[in-house]
């Protein structure tokens, strides 16, 4: 079958661009509408392209909707949840919970990541999964991305000072924020106005972002790595990594998604694979992490496979931090080991 023009404008668009000596890599998202049936006028019939388009970014980007009518209903829930979002930013209302890491074999605790939260009032705390994707549509990742580092650094720096623990924290950063050119300097200028040392800085990205545009992927966490901070792979085994890419990028951890791990005491094939991933991660000299740990016996299989430490609700939910500065003080390792 020949292509039809829309799938002929995305194959276009995904063909590298070289403009001076960069490659640029772009994707499109095309939204549709037919006239009459969707408009009559100019101003509709884009309106609802429009509104198609947004629909094509929400499924994947890189493909291309017709316009239905039931779209204009989303369009209006998003819309409002998106002028919620703004109005939060403003007022303050988004804060960062924190699970610890564990070493599975001492029970003591390794790392803490800010995992960020939406405090909406009459609603209650809205999880990440409900609006960073409309935060990174609308732009407001970048603003929020900056303030979570920054919260993140300034908690981190305060728990060093009032305890003997020095933990690193970790800090999700999404494909949005990664792919600004602003971004290595807006890590350093928070590293600078926190005072948290630059080692102490664990930067989670996923395999999805890393592998997307591998080429400039490396150059930015080269200057990343220069500058002291650390480098983990989120979701690792989710994304179709390149290996000879993996090799190449100076990367520290991996963090092996939590859907492998909830089954490998069930499944076989998913036991073989997170096996595979630890022996990888040890071959490439990384430390390798489990995601999304929940039962005792999870945790056992991965200490026989060698792997060194786990996340997850079997040794603690993500806490506010308030509670998260008890748990370093109630002595971390008798509180955690014996969960
Ligand atoms: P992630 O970075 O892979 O974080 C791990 C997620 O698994 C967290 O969900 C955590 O609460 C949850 N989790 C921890 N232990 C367990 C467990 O034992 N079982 C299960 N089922 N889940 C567990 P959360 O906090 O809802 O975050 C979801 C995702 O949202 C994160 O996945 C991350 O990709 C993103 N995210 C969170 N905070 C931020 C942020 O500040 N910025 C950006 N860009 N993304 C963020
Ligand atoms: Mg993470
Ligand atoms: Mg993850």
């Amino acid at each position: 079958m020949r292509p039809r023009a829309q799938e002929k404008i995305l194959i276009s668009l995904n063909a590298p661009h070289s403009i001076g000596r960069q490659d640029l890599h772009i994707n499109g998202s095309i939204g549709i509408s037919v006239y009459p049936a969707d408009g009559e006028d100019p101003e509709t019939l884009i309106k609802n392209a429009d509104t198609a388009m947004y629909h094509a970014k929400e499924c994947g980007r890189n493909n291309f909707q017709f316009f239905k009518a039931i779209m204009n209903a989303k369009a209006v829930e998003r819309q409002s949840l998106e002028s919620s979002l703004r109005r939060a930013f403003e007022r303050e209302e988004f804060l960062l919970h924190y699970q610890p890491r564990i070493n599975l074999e001492t029970g003591e605790i390794t790392g803490v990541e800010a995992l960020i939260r939406w405090q909406r009032p009459d609603r209650g705390l809205v999880p990440p999964s409900q609006f960073v994707a409309i935060a990174e549509d609308c732009g407001l990742i970048l603003p929020i991305g900056r303030w979570v580092l920054g919260e993140a650094c300034r908690q981190a720096l305060d728990w060093q000072s009032a305890g003997p623990l020095r933990l690193p924290i970790a800090v999700n950063v999404s494909a949005w924020e990664f792919r600004q050119p602003g971004f290595v300097d807006g890590v350093r200028t928070v590293l600078l106005d926190t005072g948290l040392e630059a080692r102490y800085l664990e930067l989670e990205l996923t395999e999805r972002v890393l592998m997307e545009h591998a080429e400039s992927t490396t150059s930015v966490l080269q200057e990343l790595k220069r500058m002291g901070v650390r480098l983990a792979v989120d979701d690792f085994g989710t994304g179709y990594s390149s290996l000879s890419y993996l090799v190449q990028f100076p990367i520290d951890i991996l963090k092996i998604d939590q859907s492998f791990i909830q089954k490998i005491t069930t499944n076989s094939d998913n036991s073989a694979i997170v096996s595979a991933i630890i022996g990888m991660g040890k071959n490439l000299g990384l430390k390798v992490v489990a995601e999304g740990l929940e039962t005792r016996e999870q945790s056992a299989y991965l200490l026989t496979q060698g792997c060194p430490e786990g996340q997850g609700y079997l040794f603690c939910p993500p806490l506010a931090a308030v509670e998260f500065a008890s748990l370093l003080r109630v002595g971390t390792r008798e509180k955690i080991a014996n969960r």
